[in-house]
């Protein structure tokens, strides 16, 4: 592809010499975040699956080895690898880094990439992952690469790429508050909505395991000696209904229920997951609270019940400079022709934790799409580049002055 006139291309809009050299860096790129693109999504990477998370890891780890881009990684035993990608900046006023998140798992199970692999119709990119989040991921990598290569950059900038997010990073976690804690700002490019907004507000979330115990007994030889944890749980699952509260955004699901040993066995155990979702943290406690009193209060004698606590995300919450960090966004969209809004989630993400470390942090700037951990989950194939130039202006346009005076 030829090199386009710059000038003819941009010189409508306030955008400098520099920054018009970045953005063409990244559509003359177009066809090779493509490729990566179906390369990831066709590497299976569900968050048990290890070594498909870190075999994403490795294509990224080669891209920014011949972008001449430092990385270091985080090793698990048990999840994916962390990675960490870092894009220095000479004589920088400010040292604290602007960070971007992505993750490299997916919810989907191992042999889904072979049934339904990368494919493109009628504009939009399906596949397992595609936009939740591996062209995040794309984008994020591709970023990198246009600063590295033509500079602009305020500011360091690093790329976290992790490898559990869809259970609640258990490994990532700590590695994600810490980097955001000396961040200067937050992106995370999970998918933008289908409508095109981000996402400045996210709900939090606990998953919870409730098992209850009770006393296996044969259901016709003596079926009154057995107490049944399935009839428990199926009270219990009726009076959780009540923790639900659509005004406060407050709800409960109950996903998941199994129990039992046969059909003619009395069912000595039975368990349900739980997904609690909440915008304010105080509704956390008061919902687990409620939990733990249905849990303990158990109506048939002879049973007892359990509440442990799998996973947890906390909300992406506005802190007092996260209005600008997203004013800073939109005026870079508005550049590049593209009109968005901020919009809510009941969506968890690591951006929550981010956030919650108190910096800035703006959410759902990956490609546009929708439908995400269904078959049916797609991108617009022309805002992968779109939106990395979108994320691109914004960055050069971050300063400490304009985020935090
Ligand atoms: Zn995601």
């Amino acid at each position: 592809m030829g090199r386009i006139n710059l000038e003819r291309k941009y010189d409508m809009f306030d955008i400098t010499l520099a920054e018009a050299r970045l953005l063409e860096w990244l559509d003359r790129h177009r066809g090779e975040m493509l490729t990566m693109l179906e390369e990831l999504v066709n590497t299976d990477s569900g968050s048990l699956d290890k070594a498909g998370v870190d075999a994403v890891g490795a294509i990224l780890i080669r891209f920014f080895q011949r972008q001449k881009i430092s990385t270091s990684v985080l090793r698990d035993q048990t999840h994916g690898d962390a990675i960490m990608a870092a894009v220095q900046k000479q004589s920088s006023a400010d040292s604290r880094p602007i960070l971007l998140l992505g993750h490299r798992d997916t919810v989907f199970a191992k042999g889904e990439a072979g049934r339904r692999p990368f494919h493109i119709k009628d504009g939009r990119a399906y596949g397992p992952g595609v936009g939740d989040m591996k062209a995040g991921i794309v984008m994020n990598a591709f970023v990198l690469a246009a600063f590295q290569e033509m500079g602009g950059q305020p500011a360091p900038l690093a790329a976290l790429f992790t490898g559990d997010e869809e259970i609640a990073s258990p490994f990532s976690r700590s590695t994600i508050e810490q980097n955001a804690r000396r961040a200067l700002a937050v992106f995370n490019s999970e998918p933008a909505r289908a409508n095109g907004n981000v996402v400045t507000g996210r709900k939090g979330g606990v998953f919870i395991l409730l098992e209850v115990f009770g006393k296996s007994a044969h259901s016709g030889v003596n079926f009154f000696d057995g107490v049944s944890a399935i009839n428990e749980l199926a009270d219990k699952i009726v009076r959780l209904k009540a923790v639900t509260n659509q005004a406060k955004g407050v709800t409960l699901n109950v996903g998941l229920v199994r129990g039992g040993e046969t059909v003619n066995t009395v069912a000595p155990y039975a368990a349900a997951e739980i997904d609690l979702r909440f915008v304010q943290q105080c509704d956390r406690e008061a919902s687990l609270s409620e939990i733990r009193k249905v849990a303990e209060d158990c109506r048939i004698a002879g049973t007892s019940a359990k509440v442990i606590i799998k996973g947890e995300f906390l909300p992406l919450v506005e802190t007092q400079h996260s209005p600008r960090l997203f004013e800073i966004y939109r005026s870079a969209a508005n550049e590049l022709g593209i009109k968005l809004q901020g919009e809510f989630t009941g969506g968890c993400a690591d951006s929550g934790f981010a956030s919650a470390q108190g910096v800035p942090t703006l959410c759902g700037v990956g490609a546009v799409g929708g439908k995400a951990h269904t078959r049916d989950e797609y991108i617009e194939v022309d805002t992968l580049t779109d939106r990395a130039k979108v994320l691109a202006l914004a960055i050069c346009r971050l300063n400490a002055d304009q985020l935090y005076n």
